[in-house]
């Protein structure tokens, strides 16, 4: 049994365990793969007073602070089941996929998320090699050059309008036969020269030279012809599906799947706290989901101290 069990190992996970074990209380970590989203990632380059580094790099930094405690990681290991405690001081169980059973007085739930992908032939190729899922983090890199951005909901026209200030141009696709984007930001897009909008397109392949993108083939959905745009990124913003799954139905979901929580980390479980990507906060990187994490660590370890135990 442990004071507090985390679930996750991405950066919200490092952070909660860390701040946890350095109140002295006994911390566990179940994580699927320790260092998550981080291990796919290649430069990073908005991560506060780290001026460049890369994704495994950093990942095995999270670890081996995390093992400068005494915090006991259980990597490769997959949650399947939350029991919440039926009553105050009691304890929360976690299900592992292997069939054992670990218990914690508290429990924060870091499982972040993934990316909705294309599923297009290219596109796994030259992931990372121009085909890229995060605005915040890669924009610059396309500093002079020409994009598309995948999707017109909210998330594609906020990453055309943020992109448009950095790169040459960019070409936006959207699968319906109108942009899904609230008006506001449609009428800012609008406004700007250096975008075009291409509708009812479906996205059907990523193209490139072996080492980079060269640019993408979409069919036109109404005329049934394929066209071929010629580009150096792609920037995929279909959607980002929270790793909450196996939460249904246990802990608060928004529409999005996203664990509801309040500003201080907690869950509509008592004792049960969320952090990063997994939850509702607004922004998924690197810095907030660290933050998060140790707002939920330090409201774990505040309800302790003031829960008698059950
Ligand atoms: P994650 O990093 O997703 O970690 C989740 C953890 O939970 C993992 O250990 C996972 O294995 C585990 N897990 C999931 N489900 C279960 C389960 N059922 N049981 C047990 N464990 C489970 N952000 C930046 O700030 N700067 C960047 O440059 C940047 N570049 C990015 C590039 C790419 C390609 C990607 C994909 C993301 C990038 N991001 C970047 C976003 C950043 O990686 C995330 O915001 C951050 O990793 C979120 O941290 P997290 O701990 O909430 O979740």
């Amino acid at each position: 049994t442990f004071d507090v069990l985390v679930v996750g190992g991405g950066p919200a996970g490092a952070a909660s365990a860390i701040y946890a074990a350095r109140k002295g209380i006994s911390t566990g970590v179940v994580a699927e793969r320790f260092g998550g989203q981080v291990l796919d990632t290649m430069a990073i380059e908005n991560f506060i007073s780290v001026r460049h580094t890369e994704g495994p790099q950093l990942a095995t930094a999270l670890e081996q602070h995390v093992k400068d405690y005494a915090v006991d990681v259980m990597d490769l290991q997959v949650a399947t089941k939350l029991v919440p405690a039926d009553e105050p001081g009691g304890l929360a169980t976690v299900e592992l996929a292997s069939g054992a059973t670990v218990s914690a007085r508290t429990v924060v739930l870091s499982t972040g998320a993934r990316w909705r992908q294309m599923g297009v032939p290219g596109e796994e190729e030259y992931r990372n090699k121009g085909v890229t899922y995060c605005p915040h983090c890669d924009g610059p890199l396309f500093k002079g050059k020409r994009v598309a951005v995948i999707g017109g909901g909210n998330s594609g026209i906020e990453a055309a309008i943020d992109l448009a200030g950095v790169v040459a141009h960019v070409t936006v696709i959207e699968f319906d036969d109108k942009l899904r984007a609230d008006e506001v930001l449609q009428r800012k897009l609008r406004s700007l020269d250096n975008v075009d909008v291409i509708l009812s397109a479906l996205t059907t392949e990523v193209k490139g030279n072996g080492d980079q993108v060269t640019g993408l083939v979409y069919t036109d959905r109404t005329t049934d012809e394929s066209h071929e745009v010629a580009l150096d990124g792609i920037f995929v913003q279909i959607g980002l599906l929270p790793n909450t799954e196996w939460l249904d139905g246990t802990v608060e979901l928004s529409s999005r799947g996203e664990i509801v929580i309040d500003d201080r980390g907690a869950t509509s479980a008592p004792g049960v706290f969320a952090a990063g990507d997994c939850t509702t906060v607004p922004y998924k990187q690197i810095v907030i989901a660290m933050g998060a994490g140790a707002t939920a660590a330090l409201s774990a370890f505040d309800h302790l101290i003031r829960t008698p135990v059950g």
